[in-house]
């Protein structure tokens, strides 16, 4: 399979955030969001046996481990071995997906982050809405918001799919586009039941800073 990079640091978003967590990033992405900030991962990586993925996993010593890219799920049967494998290993594993492909074949036992684009995005058309109907209770949807605009085209999906019945909801603010105390108030205006998710790797370390 093809590695972008494997590093270790503190989980930035999702229920998760502040744990120490081992990322695999995945080489390649289907989609050119416009605040995308792992465009490297477009084309850079080499190619890896999952069994040295596994080594390398193993070697950080750290139970949590995201698979992201890119987008993960294109390297389809690989990623799907992955995972599997690392969940006989008995590590809890998140799955970050950006929304466009079927999250239909990922196991149960791991936690989805499906990374809903909004329209600022300019990536909107590509999701698979289908995806809303398949998360499980422990699933983790997350909406990256870059304005009003984007807050309002949210909430209609949180409510036409129940979203806060049935999962965690992820509202981000765009790092530098949108300031989290105008998303908090509106929010708080319509009491919805979502959680604010600010990205803290990018106040612990400076924007944009790769950790290899
Ligand atoms: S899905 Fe992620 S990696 Fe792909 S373009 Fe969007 S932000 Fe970048």
């Amino acid at each position: 399979m093809r590695v972008c990079e494997l590093f270790t640091s503190i989980q930035g978003e999702s229920t998760f955030a502040g744990l120490p967590c081992t990322f695999v990033r995945l080489s390649g992405c289907n989609l050119r969001c416009a605040y995308c900030d792992t465009r490297y991962s477009y084309e850079e990586g080499a190619e890896m046996q999952i069994a040295d993925v596994l080594h390398r996993v193993d070697s950080a010593g750290v139970r949590l481990v995201e698979i992201t890219g890119g987008e993960p799920l294109l390297q389809g049967e690989e990623t799907i071995s992955l995972i599997g494998k690392l969940l006989e290993k008995s590590y809890e594993v998140l799955v970050e997906t950006n929304g466009s492909m079927n999250i239909q074949e990922i196991d149960k036992r791991a936690t989805v982050i499906l990374d809903m684009k909004t329209p600022d995005s300019g990536m909107s058309h590509k999701m698979d809405f289908s995806n809303l109907e398949k998360i499980k209770n422990s699933d983790e949807v997350k909406f990256v918001l870059c304005s009003r605009n984007d807050y309002e085209w949210t909430k209609k999906l949180v409510a036409r799919y129940r979203l806060e019945e049935r999962c965690e909801v992820l509202l981000s603010p765009a790092f530098g586009l949108l300031h989290p105390g105008e998303l908090a108030s509106w929010i708080l205006d319509d009491r919805l039941r979502v959680r604010l998710n600010i990205q803290i790797h990018k106040y612990i370390f400076h924007p944009g800073e790769r950790m290899v």
